[in-house]
């Protein structure tokens, strides 16, 4: 429910992170500015800074804490402006933060973002600092549905699902997220329908694990079947499968629904069998790989995203060869590789770091090297090619050049009329890059 606060304040907000980050802070810009407050994208006009955080990796958190010093120093010379901290450090880290950070005001959770608003009038008329990092743990649904704001763009995120119950050893998102917790099927349909009405054309669905998704004897199989019949909606995006969850059954639904794009986001993590166990994962390179070709096999155009980490604790030199073989034979379109950083209250953090940091950066460059070549080997394949684009803005600097993506997700500027933002646009690929691809239109 929103609550509405008569304000004529700015505020900021600065996200660090995953999607679910980036949603999150898209949430509370909505909301705030339902409620009177006015969006600034520069710091210094704001009267309220807000920092959304991300835990994930170490230097994350590093980077999270040299912007909050840094805002700080801003708040010595304006004391009047308030700093609020959230997101997964604020859930982590409690109000520890508030004594460690004079000039910090708040601190909020990962499921505080709707109280944010009146904790922050409190904060504005009380001038008290407060932290709110309660979670609900009776109930396993959420809901959040905050009206859209119309601003122009034409993707963007859903979240279906919040938390997550896999425990993965090296991951700290049961932790600072928790438990999952589901939206309601109807509450996320009514969210869709409204970002349409708000100009979205193409939605991502986001959770932790998408395919454990379930309300009542829906599945993530019946919403996405479900959203795929919204009128105006073009496109379905959804991120991240879990390779041990994802079944034939999902792959064929997704298939068989026009408006979902033929992409596939599979963390891999480790070719290694012995790692993944380490990893507390859940599939084998085998049962990964399977699903892989019966994705390929099904519709062979549709591409498979992933992710990888270097340098797991006990990770050998063969462990590593197997990962950088799999890559190799795989090509999958892209990969996120991460070098392993230790968090708290993780299993893996009780595990002997056994691979030195130069070890872990030189497979970590490796992996990296070879996947820009396979990344630019298939983008050279789309050149002379006719792609189906949906049109999101125009490009910063280039004011004739529009930009947007394929549906394998392919970024594409061609030159056109601002008028097809929104639209999809048949253009043929003139020319290709490791990122980025060019059109025009046919
Ligand atoms: S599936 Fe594993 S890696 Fe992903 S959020 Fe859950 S615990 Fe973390």
């Amino acid at each position: 429910m929103i609550t509405t606060i008569k304000s004529n304040i700015n505020f900021f907000i600065k996200t660090f992170g995953c999607q679910m980050n980036e949603a999150d802070s898209e949430k509370l810009k909505a909301l705030l500015i339902h409620n009177g407050f006015n969006y600034s994208d520069n710091f210094n006009d704001a009267d309220i800074i807000i920092m959304n955080t991300c835990s994930v990796r170490e230097k994350a958190e590093k980077t999270a804490f040299q912007y909050l010093n840094q805002f700080r120093s801003h708040k010595r010379d304006n004391p009047e402006k308030i700093i609020a901290f959230g997101g997964c450090i604020g859930q982590e880290k409690k109000k520890e933060l508030l004594k460690k950070f004079p000039g910090l005001d708040l601190v909020f959770g990962t499921e505080s973002l709707l109280k944010v608003p009146s904790l922050l009038e409190e904060i504005r008329k009380k001038r008290r600092r407060i932290y709110d990092t309660e979670w609900d743990k009776e109930n396993r649904i959420i809901n959040e549905n905050i009206p859209w704001v119309k601003n122009g763009k034409i993707t963007g995120f859903v979240p279906i699902s919040r938390g997550c119950n896999n425990f993965c050893s090296y991951c700290i998102v049961p932790f600072t997220r928790g438990e999952e917790k589901n939206r309601p099927f109807i509450s996320v349909m009514e969210d869709v329908e409204d970002a349409v009405r708000n100009g979205i054309r193409e939605i991502t669905l986001l959770g932790q694990n998408v395919n454990s998704y379930y309300d009542g004897d829906k599945s993530f199989r019946d919403l996405v079947g479900a959203l795929n019949k919204i009128d105006g909606l073009k496109r379905i995006r959804f991120m991240t499968s879990h390779p041990r969850d994802l079944s034939e059954e999902d792959i064929q639904m997704m298939n068989k629904c026009a408006k979902v794009c033929e992409h596939f986001h599979l963390p891999l993590q480790s070719a290694s069998n012995r790692i993944l166990e380490l990893m507390n994962r859940g599939y084998t390179l085998e049962e990964y790989d399977k699903k892989i070709r019966y994705i390929k096999r099904l519709k062979p155009h549709t591409i498979v995203t992933t992710d990888i980490i270097i340098g797991f604790p006990g990770e050998t030199e063969k462990d590593f060869e197997d990962t950088l073989n799999y890559v190799k034979k795989t090509e999958f379109d892209s990969a996120f590789t991460f070098m392993y950083s230790k968090r708290p209250n993780t299993k893996a953090s009780e595990l002997e770091d056994t691979v030195p940091e130069s070890v872990k950066k030189r497979r970590l460059q490796d992996v990296i090297d070879l996947q820009e070549k396979i990344s630019r080997c298939i983008n050279e394949k789309y050149l002379d090619k006719k792609e189906n684009v949906l049109v999101e803005g125009i490009c910063k600097n280039e004011k004739l050049k529009l930009f947007g993506k394929t549906r394998t997700g392919k970024a594409v500027i061609f030159s056109g009329s601002d008028e097809l933002v929104g639209q999809e646009v048949d253009l043929k690929i003139i020319n290709t890059g490791p990122h980025t691809l060019a059109g025009e239109i046919i």
